[in-house]
């Protein structure tokens, strides 16, 4: 079945017994569960960011606060 592919978001293939994931577009080949590991990963990172973001948000109010 195609699948969107987490690394270049190009449509990859995933087999039907969900045994591996593969894109012709970017070379990525890798089984279900290192996919979903890399989905995981990606989203940590992506809630990070976004952690990151709302406390400088934050500094950044308390510091007008100061003025
Ligand atoms: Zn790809």
């Amino acid at each position: 079945m195609k699948i969107k592919c987490p690394k270049c978001n190009d449509i990859a293939e995933m087999g039907d017994d969900f045994s591996f994931v593969k894109c012709s577009h970017c070379s990525l080949d890798m089984t279900y569960g290192e996919y979903v590991k890399y989905l995981t990963y990606k989203d940590a990172r992506y809630s990070d960011v976004l952690g990151d973001y709302a406390s400088t948000e934050g500094t950044t109010a308390g510091t007008l606060d100061d003025w």
